[in-house]
């Protein structure tokens, strides 16, 4: 559906039409292990990260590292063209390979990928309903709606994740409010105002629309936060309840949950990234806290944690924190990884940041055939 083409009874929420999914029975169930991939992201550096002695994050250093694989020298290859900021680092992240992504036309600044991405490679190999292959972003980055499927002529649609971000959220409210045709008039316009913008925002609108099991999501998120956006938090905290309750709700087999907020440090305050680190990990002691908890993820779950990009280290600059002119600090980041399979100990020697998805890949059981990167070498027992 082109969304200028937008008209309620399209829409199929009250009915709880589904878009089409992959044919079943073409592909095996999936018994592996759930995974859950953390992007410790808006770009970190190690200093502030992985440093035992000076990291805003002790729980990631001092608990999580020592229970798996622990990568302090992950590296972003300095490939000409390769831009270390998080679109980019994100898609080599999913991808397995650099460069594989490219502008859409329409709107400058958001990429989508031009090669499978694990979500595809995923439910390809397995039969997988797509609310079980979530990804969770950030609000206020739209250029991050479309990871969940990629261009060209790979899988594509049929095998992309969902999507939960605060943005689809308001897709869903101003659509049920359309709908329920309760609000008196003023507010009615309104209400169409906020959604054509936030169709505005993302060329690929609404679609395709989100399954019936999303969908409840919303409802129960919605009975719970109300309209206002008020009650809900904000900032990489929301991203961890989305996280949360989705785990509870929707048993995703693959979750990637993309923290952004330390990239708040372009605007000024370098306390504002400090902060936004240690949110992220208490963010990571409630993600592991509910996977414990869940027989369904208790002892069947990998996490992969790792950055999307460094960031500078020139104390001489205004703001010595960005991560655009290709510093060797920008380069660098690190990955924690553990669960069942998983080795324990130190990898003491460079790897590339493409080695990360040839790894969930293998972890899953499936081949991430386009990835240029390969598997870890000692990551699982
Ligand atoms: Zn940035």
């Amino acid at each position: 559906m082109d969304r200028r083409q937008f008209t309620l009874g399209s829409l199929g929420l009250a009915a709880g039409l589904a878009a089409p999914s992959p044919i079943h029975g073409e592909t095996p169930a999936y018994r592996g292990p759930n995974v859950i991939l953390v992007r410790f992201g808006g770009g970190v550096r190690r200093a502030e990260t992985i440093d035992a002695a000076a990291t805003w994050a002790p729980f990631l250093r001092h608990v999580l590292a020592p229970r798996g694989t622990f990568i302090p020298d992950l590296r972003i290859d300095r490939l000409e063209g390769v831009n270390t900021s998080h679109a980019e680092g994100t898609l080599n992240l999913l991808t397995g390979r650099y460069l594989a992504y490219r502008e859409l036309s329409s709107v400058g600044d958001r990429l989508e990928p031009t090669e499978p991405t694990l979500f595809e490679y995923l439910r390809r190999s397995f039969d997988i309903p797509s609310h079980q292959v979530l990804l969770v972003n950030g609000e206020d980055r739209p250029q991050e709606e479309f990871f969940t499927f990629g261009a060209g002529d790979h899988f594509g649609i049929d095998y992309r994740s969902e999507m939960l971000s605060l943005h689809r959220y308001k897709l869903y409210r101003t659509a049920q409010q359309l709908a329920e045709a309760s609000l008196p008039e003023d507010q009615v316009l309104k209400v169409q105002e906020e959604r054509q913008t936030l169709l505005t925002r993302d060329p690929r609108g609404a679609t395709p629309d989100p399954s019936p099991e999303v969908n409840a999501f919303w409802a129960r998120w919605r009975q719970d936060f109300g309209d206002t956006g008020l009650k809900n938090p904000r900032g990489d905290r929301l991203l961890t309840e989305l996280s949360v309750r989705a785990m509870a709700e929707l048993k995703p087999r693959f979750l990637m949950v993309n923290y952004q907020d330390p990239d708040y440090v372009h605007w000024g305050n370098p306390s504002h990234y400090t902060r936004a680190i240690a949110i992220i990990d208490e963010g990571l002691q409630r993600l592991t806290t509910a996977v414990d908890a869940d027989p369904f993820y208790r002892e069947n779950t990998i996490f992969v944690i790792t950055p999307d990009c460094g960031r500078d280290a020139n104390p001489l600059a205004e703001v010595p924190f960005q991560h655009h002119f290709n510093s060797r600090s920008a380069h660098e980041t690190w990955a924690v990884i553990f669960g069942p399979g998983i080795g324990k100990g130190v990898i003491d020697k460079p790897v590339d940041q493409s080695a990360i998805a040839p790894t969930i890949a293998a972890a899953m059981g499936f081949a991430a055939t386009r990835a240029e990167g390969s598997v870890i070498d000692g990551a699982f027992l």
